[in-house]
């Protein structure tokens, strides 16, 4: 007969969702295993998003700072920017971070295995390790698989000039003519990297404004006037159809009329979104729904349609962000252990990395236009703030949307 590990919580996925219900789980006293197919813990966050994201943002940072430096009196050299120092100087702040978290796993008692985990039922996880296969049978279990960038077949060329957000942040070399199809907040800040480095950023976005959809368009205005300096072309409202290889570059096809158009760059960056890691994990095995786009239905318990399975993190839809992947993590697990916190009413806060940066929460201008709240709006212009034009960037505002009882 199969010998099987027998356990309270299994969770498929150690991401910022995956190990922030494992350490809560475990805290609460629930036997919990954890599994993660990739070499290190932290999910995509850690590995290939916000971390390594934040740091060469930090690092144009200085970049930038030390060039407009200039009109206070204190002059540097150009700098020489040495990419494999930088690299490795990224790598090591992931790997503590991983480290950390394989360490506070083993402290909590939790046991961390590496490999890929499936679905055979409602009950049962298979997990392929490097030593062959495990079975598991959990009493409950949570899915936090994540999600991935979603690349057109039009565009997938098997090209590594045709990048992901996963390629871009490797940063292997600074392009000389750089395309950024999708003008969202992975696409800005990893726009706002590659043109502090040197890179001539054109950005392509489909639709009439960068960033739309979560701030309010004025607070965007200040990050589109700096973006317009930084990068060679904003386009807005233009279509990419399709990519080629032409030697060492990339021949893009815009719409246009009366002719659609095609230019030449060294590299592309696509970044139009994330898709669900929804497939290839057995949950045809479940009960599990997922909607038209693959992501797994849930309500406000984080319950999947699998009375023994909850789903939490990008793979569960909504906002795609780290923060919301961990409070859903502990929504899960009060529901396993019978009650506690939902997921309703919260309110997520936002920021986007650019230079200027944007950070939002709760209640826009626009939704209460929408939903015909009666609001009253606050302004403060930052060109009036003593602290902003004492650190030189008094560009942008504070605005505060207050109920107008
Ligand atoms: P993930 O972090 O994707 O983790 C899922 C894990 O599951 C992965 O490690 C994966 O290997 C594993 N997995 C998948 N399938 C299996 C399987 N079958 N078996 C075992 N393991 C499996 N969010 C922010 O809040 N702030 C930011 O500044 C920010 N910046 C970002 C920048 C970039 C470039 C990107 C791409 C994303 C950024 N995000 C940011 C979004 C954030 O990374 C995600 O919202 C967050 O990682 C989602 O967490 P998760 O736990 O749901 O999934």
């Amino acid at each position: 007969m199969l010998k099987k590990m027998e356990t309270d919580l299994v969770i498929v996925g150690a991401g910022p969702g995956g190990y922030t219900a494992a350490f809560y789980a475990a805290e609460r006293g629930l036997k919990v295993i954890l599994v993660e197919q990739d070499k290190r813990p932290g999910g995509i966050c850690l590995n290939r998003g916000c971390i390594p994201s934040k740091a060469l943002l930090h690092a144009t940072h200085i970049l930038k700072e030390a060039k407009g430096s200039d009109r206070m009196g204190i002059h540097f050299e150009p700098p020489r920017v040495n990419l494999n120092q930088l690299q490795d100087w990224k790598e090591s702040i992931l790997e503590k971070l991983s480290s950390g978290i394989r360490g506070y796993a083993k402290g909590k008692g939790i046991n961390y295995m590496k490999g890929r985990g499936f679905f055979e039922d409602s009950n049962t996880l298979r997990v392929e390790t490097d030593n062959g296969q495990e079975y598991i049978s959990f009493k409950k279990a949570i899915v936090a698989v994540g999600s991935k960038p979603v690349i057109p077949k039009t565009f997938d060329l098997g090209n590594p000039r045709v990048m992901t957000s996963d390629g871009a942040l490797e940063i292997e070399d600074v392009p000389q003519d750089l395309l950024i199809v999708g003008g969202g907040y992975i696409g800005m800040e990893l726009g706002t990297v590659y043109a502090a480095m040197g890179s001539s950023v054109v950005l392509a976005e489909a639709l009439d404004s960068i960033l739309s959809g979560g701030a309010d368009p004025d607070l965007i205005v200040p990050v589109i006037k700096s973006a317009k300096l930084a990068f060679k072309e904003i386009r807005t409202g233009v279509k990419v159809l399709k990519m080629a290889t032409a030697g060492k570059k990339i021949k893009v096809t815009f719409e246009a009329k009366p002719k659609n158009k095609e230019e030449l760059y060294d590299k592309v960056l696509v970044a139009i979104g994330r898709s669900p890691n929804s497939s290839g994990l057995g949950l045809e095995n479940t009960k599990i729904v997922k909607d038209a786009k693959g992501f797994i239905q849930i309500n406000y318990r984080q319950e999947t349609d699998d009375p023994q399975i909850l789903a939490i993190g990008d793979v569960a839809g909504g906002i795609m962000l780290a923060h919301k992947a961990a409070k859903e993590a502990k929504v899960a697990v009060d529901t396993i252990l019978g009650g506690g916190r939902t997921f309703e009413n919260i309110i997520i806060p936002a920021v986007v990395f650019t230079d200027p940066e944007i950070a939002w929460c709760g209640l826009t201008e626009t939704e209460a236009k929408l939903k015909n709240i009666p609001i009253k709006i606050a302004k403060f212009p930052w060109s009036a703030s003593g602290r902003a034009l004492t650190l030189d960037h008094p560009e942008g505002l504070t605005k505060l949307i207050v109920d107008k009882e």
